[in-house]
């Protein structure tokens, strides 16, 4: 059960314009404030709340947003604030990007408070769990870099957000996730290229979407070798040196079963 911080519980300013609606995403993006997170805000919630309150500032009166940017914000009490809410356009994963995703804060910055603690960790999720079930969020976690020159979420965070975002404390691994070892021996190459576009559909696809989601990656098991099967390929690719061509041909194939884990 997510425990919200509603606006007026942290003395939000009301938006200076009306949001743009949105009505469903693909998933959410994870967000860190770059900046220094003063380490006393683990043992003072109010300190949590003063922070929330100079980011809406700074969002409206530093760059001109009508409110905060994102869409809510985790804290290190495993409280999640209520910033633009559900079905409200963000404005915080950069122009072009803020439909695709919800954007969750956490309140991780580059000095002070730089790792996550199982607390903050479970507040994101508690996060992504709401805007699943009344936000009509999509499967995808993401940080602020995919798609973005930034270095948000910062390192910690996107390491996290890279392995599938793991629940601290497991107990609700996904089911399309067993429990195999990650490497091994590859099964036998299906004999056709797995590209997009268009869609390539089928076993073969769920076969290696489960492996990638095995060694670690944010994909779905959908058996669809779409935009997003592609580029995890991509990525791993680059990651192993291969020719980075977004199809899983034989040695993508074997490498993911093959390559070790870096
Ligand atoms: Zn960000
Ligand atoms: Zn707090």
């Amino acid at each position: 059960m997510v425990d919200l911080v509603t606006r007026a519980e942290w003395g939000a300013r009301a938006p200076k314009g009306s949001y743009d609606t949105l009505h469903s995403t693909r998933g959410v993006k994870v967000h860190y404030t770059g900046g220094r997170e003063d380490p006393r805000m683990v043992g003072d919630h109010d300190l949590c709340v003063a922070r929330v309150r100079s980011i809406q500032r700074q969002h409206m009166d530093g760059n001109g947003w009508i409110d905060i940017g994102y869409t809510a914000v985790a804290c290190w009490h495993r409280k999640v604030f209520v910033g633009r809410g559900l079905h409200h356009l963000p404005a915080a994963n950069g122009a072009g990007l803020n439909s695709g995703h919800y954007a969750v804060l956490a309140l991780v910055g580059n000095s002070g408070l730089v790792e996550p603690t199982d607390d903050l960790l479970l507040a994101i999720w508690d996060a992504i769990d709401w805007l699943r079930a009344e936000g009509g969020a999509g499967k995808e976690i993401k940080g602020h870099r995919d798609g973005y020159a930034t270095d948000c979420p910062g390192g910690p965070l996107y390491a996290w957000v890279r392995k599938g975002a793991p629940r601290p404390g497991g107990g609700t691994r996904p089911a399309d996730v067993d429990e195999k070892p990650a490497t091994g021996r590859a099964p036998a190459w299906p004999g056709r290229l797995l590209a997009y576009p268009p869609m390539t559909v089928g076993d073969d696809v769920e076969t290696w979407q489960a492996q990638m989601r095995r060694r670690g990656w944010s994909i779905a098991v959908d058996r669809m070798y779409g935009p997003d099967s592609r580029d995890v390929c991509r990525r791993f690719q680059a990651e192993k040196g291969l020719d980075v061509d977004g199809i899983v041909g034989p040695q993508t194939w074997r490498a993911a079963w093959e390559a070790p884990i870096t």
